[in-house]
């Protein structure tokens, strides 16, 4: 095997059969304790839905932020690594995950919704085979 384990790909296939890759980085490869649990985290109210509203490059490997809890509406401006805002993205991509696996969810359950109506239609004699 020949697999980098730092990194994992995840292919998600869109309801609309187009398909895309969620790379994932391990968080074992970075090194030292982050300040929190994660910029993501809201200090006020532990929620981990922390936004970024507005991002710019600050000097060296730094980022700017603006970010804000849509729980508890706690914001804070501040100066944060590179490793920080990765760690934001990863966790903004997990958002991206759950939302199009919810998605998958509703249009499968759209598809069984619609299946019932047929098959209640057919014991009906609502669909004549002049229909096909
Ligand atoms: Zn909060």
């Amino acid at each position: 095997m020949n697999q980098d384990p730092k990194h994992s790909v995840r292919r998600i296939v869109l309801p609309s059969g187009k398909s895309i890759e969620v790379v994932r980085f391990s968080e074992q490869d970075v090194a030292g304790a982050p300040r929190r649990e994660g910029i993501h985290v809201c200090p006020d109210c532990a929620s981990d839905l922390v936004q970024p509203l507005a991002w710019s490059e600050a000097s060296g490997d730094r980022w700017e932020l603006v970010l804000s809890c849509p729980n508890c509406r706690w914001t804070e401006e501040g100066v944060y690594t590179q490793a920080e805002v990765e760690e934001l993205e990863e966790r903004l991509d997990d958002g991206l995950t759950d939302m199009l696996d919810d998605l998958q969810r509703l249009a499968q359950a759209n598809m069984a919704d619609e299946m019932d109506r047929f098959i209640e239609a057919l014991h009906r004699d609502h669909i004549l085979p002049e229909d096909f």
